[in-house]
């Protein structure tokens, strides 16, 4: 991505609103920081737009069990590890409920990282929630 991104979430700014942006954060930051949450999330990283296309290749990974789909990512995500990280004691993938691993087959986030030597916490999101 490229252009004036938000300083807490990566957010590209150029397509939003003026009126949503403060001190080059995004609104939906400035709310958290408000809340007094802004500490919650330390720092985020978007390496692609969530636009019409990505949003077609997540659902053929995530929903359709397209696992080769993800795969595309994985030297991706590696490389920008690497390059924004010193130093990686370990990655943690989104866990997912044991329900929802069951029913997709894989998490995800474990495929991006897979065959990178990173060592991996095996979490289990407690409360399954639908899609
Ligand atoms: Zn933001």
């Amino acid at each position: 991505m490229s252009g004036p991104i938000c300083l807490k979430c990566d957010r590209p700014l150029e397509k939003l609103d003026e009126n949503y942006i403060e001190d080059r954060h995004c609104s939906d930051c400035l709310r958290w920081i408000k809340k007094g949450k802004g500490a919650v999330l330390i720092q985020n990283r978007s390496f692609y737009e969530f636009n019409a296309f990505m949003k077609g290749v997540f659902a053929l990974y995530k929903f359709r069990g397209d696992v080769e789909a993800g795969r595309v990512f994985s030297h991706m995500f590696n490389k920008e590890i690497a390059r924004s990280y010193h130093h990686v004691d370990r990655v943690i993938p989104i866990p997912l409920s044991e329900e929802r691993l069951y029913e997709r087959g894989f998490n995800q986030c474990s495929v991006w990282i897979e065959g990178f030597g990173y060592e991996q916490g095996d979490f289990h999101r407690i409360k399954h929630e639908e899609k």
